[in-house]
């Protein structure tokens, strides 16, 4: 690339030809950086460079900030109809859909997500979630609250300001969303951070967000890398709240980094999600989503559920059924064919991570029922890995308690409900769950005695936008999505009128 373009023309692995931003998006435009070096990202199914883009230094984060307050001032944010801000979302759904195939292909080459998924899963989703806020827009309001006849008190829901959000790598365009959706619905301006390990798609996305028509500095992007880029973002005193998608390990660093000026925050982080099969379930259905609950995006989902309990009168049975499910679904592949299902670990080191949990379920005695390895039958490259099965796991193992983030599952047995929600829970995480019975009493009562932000009741990961989504104990702080994603983007103020 010529060393001060920010933007390029690409040709994808799919033989579209496009434009690329590479730059920073400030204020609407793209821009060089500041810092010398780039970010260069990888197709993780041929493991060769796609182009490098701009990563943003401190300096860098200070514009896009002084960028986000001064739009919040403008008369062209502040002073808009919130319906107004609403046809924006609006706009910028139509125009996701409109761009379909180019966002969706630069996800399948930068992520290595099936192209189909792509589309119907994270472009399609993406759009969905911003119509959705789009139309939340101008129904954010406050209330009277009944307090005697020498007052009136009632309350008004503001913007919390400059938000700093940052996202990683799995869904990159669907996290955006989630972020940018309800922060804009509320009126809030914003610096957002893709993962450096897919700095394309959400770039491209930037693009529309102008094109929509929404004032310069409301939305502003800054690829780099965490601890430079993100750091200074959670740390940075004028930006008013900080929302992070990403590791627990990381979500600890930015609670400390945001505690400076004591941001607004909110936490998405990791999980090890059980799903529980008892004796009277379905086992068919059972493991048509406890495949789909784990394999699905390559198993690098955070609420993938990873930890499968199964009662004893149909562990062996419910093995089986998952095995053949498997097998006859998880199809590797070029994400670009239509057939694939599983295509490429994000990188190297991904790959590696996962292969030595493999390593250390052998290593503690757990029994390795299929898979186990690299794929190699891709062309010879990529970071493939095929899916994996360890049975007869226990609760000590580290297979069993650690987050894997891969084509990888425990199962285990259990005799009774009460040692089922009892291992469950014996987990600092609490994302998601899932639980299969055709007793509606009990899947309700176990419903209520998981600890996990989510719970589903004979399907697994089926998330929908318009239904809150967050965890509990070292999984997260707070929600995204629904109704309950607005909280986290805005403040209530009371106003207490004396009437005497
Ligand atoms: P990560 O925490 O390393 O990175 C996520 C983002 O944080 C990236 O943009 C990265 O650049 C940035 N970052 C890294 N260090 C930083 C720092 N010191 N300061 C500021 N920003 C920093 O994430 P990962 O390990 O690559 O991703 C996998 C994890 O994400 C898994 O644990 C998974 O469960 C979790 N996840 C959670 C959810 C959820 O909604 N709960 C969703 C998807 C993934």
């Amino acid at each position: 690339m010529s060393d001060l373009a920010v933007e390029l023309e690409l040709v994808a692995p799919n033989g579209l030809k496009y434009v690329q931003p590479v730059g920073l998006f400030i204020n609407n435009e793209f821009v060089e950086s500041s810092l010398k070096g780039k970010l260069s990202t990888i197709n993780p199914a041929t493991e060769t460079e796609i182009t490098s883009v701009y990563a943003a230094g401190p300096e860098d984060v200070d514009s896009a900030v002084q960028a986000a307050r001064k739009a919040l001032r403008e008369p062209s944010w502040r002073n808009m109809h919130a319906t107004e801000r609403g046809d924006l979302l609006l706009k910028l759904a139509s125009l996701v859909e409109e761009h379909a195939h180019v966002l969706a292909t630069i996800e399948t080459w930068d992520n290595g997500k099936p192209y189909q998924h792509a589309l119907q899963g994270d472009v399609a989703g993406t759009a969905k979630c911003l119509r959705y806020y789009g139309g939340w827009a101008d129904k954010i309001h406050g209330e009277v609250i009944e307090s005697g006849p020498s007052k009136l008190a009632y309350t008004v829901r503001e913007l919390v300001g400059v938000c700093g959000q940052i996202i990683l790598w799995n869904f990159p365009l669907s996290m955006a969303a989630w972020k940018l959706g309800p922060a804009l619905a509320c009126g809030n301006t914003v610096v957002l951070k893709p993962a450096e390990q897919t700095p394309l798609s959400v770039l491209y996305l930037a693009r529309l967000v102008k094109e929509a028509g929404f004032p310069p500095g409301v939305v502003n992007i800054l690829n780099g890398q965490g601890t430079v880029t993100g750091a200074c973002i959670a740390a940075h005193p004028g930006i008013d709240k900080i929302a992070f998608t990403g590791s627990t390990a990381t979500g600890r660093q930015i609670m400390k980094l945001a505690s400076a000026n004591m941001k607004n925050i909110s936490l998405e982080t990791g999980g090890k999600s059980p799903l529980l099969v008892f004796d009277d379930a379905d086992l068919d259905s059972a493991a048509t989503w406890a495949h789909s609950g784990v394999m699905y995006n390559q198993g690098q989902i955070c609420t993938a559920t990873s930890r499968i309990l199964v009662q004893e009168a149909v562990y062996d049975e419910f093995v089986t059924a998952f095995k053949d499910r498997v097998r006859s679904t998880s199809k590797i592949g070029d994400p670009f064919e239509d057939a694939t299902y599983q295509g490429p670990q994000i990188t190297k080191a991904q790959f590696d991570r996962i292969l030595s949990y493999i390593e250390s379920g052998k290593h503690e005695g757990a029994t390795l029922s299929m898979g186990g390895d690299a794929y190699k039958d891709v062309n010879g490259r990529g970071f493939f890995i095929a899916p994996t099965v360890f049975t007869d796991v226990t609760d000590g193992m580290k297979i069993y308690q650690e987050e894997v983030f891969g084509p990888f599952v425990v199962i285990s047995s259990f005799r009774t409900e009460e040692e089922a929600v009892r291992r469950a829970n014996d987990t600092t995480y609490g994302l998601g769950s899932s639980v299969f019975t055709r007793d509606m009493k009990r899947a309700h009562r176990v419903a209520r005695d998981i600890e996990a932000g989510m719970v589903w009741i004979n399907s697994s990961n089926d998330s929908d936008y318009r239904i809150p989504f967050g965890g509990v104990k070292q999984s997260g702080i707070g929600r995204e999505l629904g109704e309950a994603g607005l909280a986290a983007y805005s403040n209530i103020k009371s106003i207490h009128v004396n009437l005497i």
